[in-house]
């Protein structure tokens, strides 16, 4: 339903909170986090109202820089705790939040789950966590394992990811608006302008098909091969 992610923020916890409250309009069922502090990709979800994440629940998270959120308008499973996105994978390495419908999630997982990989929940998402994990496993690096399971999905999807140790947020979109912030050295992605709008009015509206990079002041926008893309910086002119 919702995503907001944010790289170079001074408070990524604090960020990511208003961009899932500047997302409540929309409705969900269920809101989760996952933040990138010193060493550790962490994961707070819930069924439930944002309100339910705001006290101790996700308060005492170490801060990051770096960081992913998501409303849940459920598709695939009864909105639950483990339904909720980011959905991780095994090792708890990649995190994911997904707007929209993995249309071939049942081979995926079928051919996932004969390799080896445990499934937690209902979702057609969780198949992204595990592929990536699949792809850094056989040895390709964070950019590749990305780039080669998304080449994999079918169906509609906006897409933002985290991997372990990087304060880099990646994304892609078929079908499923996303949308980039910018301001100074801090970039935000979210599933429509109202997310992050106190925070930048600069934006970039990605196309289908776009694969982007966000780290600490960098941002790449590429097709699914790596050629570079050239988008238009636009400035929104409305109110927050
Ligand atoms: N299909 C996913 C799910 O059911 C994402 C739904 C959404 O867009 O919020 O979890």
């Amino acid at each position: 339903c919702g995503i907001i992610a944010c790289v170079g923020s001074t408070n990524a916890v604090d960020t990511v909170l208003t961009g899932l409250q500047n997302l409540e309009y929309r409705g969900y069922d269920s809101a989760g986090l996952a933040i990138q502090n010193d060493t550790d990709l962490v994961v707070r979800k819930r069924a439930g109202k944002i309100s339910d994440l705001t006290g101790g629940f996700v308060r005492e998270l170490p801060d990051g820089v770096s960081g992913i959120g998501h409303t849940r308008w459920s598709t695939h499973g009864p909105p639950t705790d483990a339904n909720a996105h980011p959905h991780t994978s095994a090792s708890g390495t990649v995190a994911v939040v997904h707007n929209g419908i993995i249309s071939n999630y049942e081979a995926l997982r079928a051919e996932l789950e004969g390799l080896g990989y445990a499934f937690r929940s209902d979702t057609d998402t969780e198949v992204i966590p595990h592929l990536v994990e699949h792809y850094l496993d056989d040895g390709y690096d964070s950019d590749q394992a990305f780039r080669k399971t998304i080449e994999r999905l079918e169906g509609s999807y906006a897409i933002a990811l985290m991997i372990e140790g990087e304060d880099t947020v990646r994304a892609a979109r078929q079908g499923s608006p996303l949308v980039v912030g910018l301001h100074d050295d801090a970039y935000y992605l979210a599933s429509d302008v109202p997310a992050f709008l106190e925070f930048t009015d600069e934006v970039i509206y990605l196309e289908d098909g776009d694969v982007v990079t966000v780290g600490e002041g960098s941002l790449s926008i590429t097709d699914l091969d790596g050629t570079p893309l050239s988008r238009e910086i636009d400035t929104v002119d409305w109110d927050p």
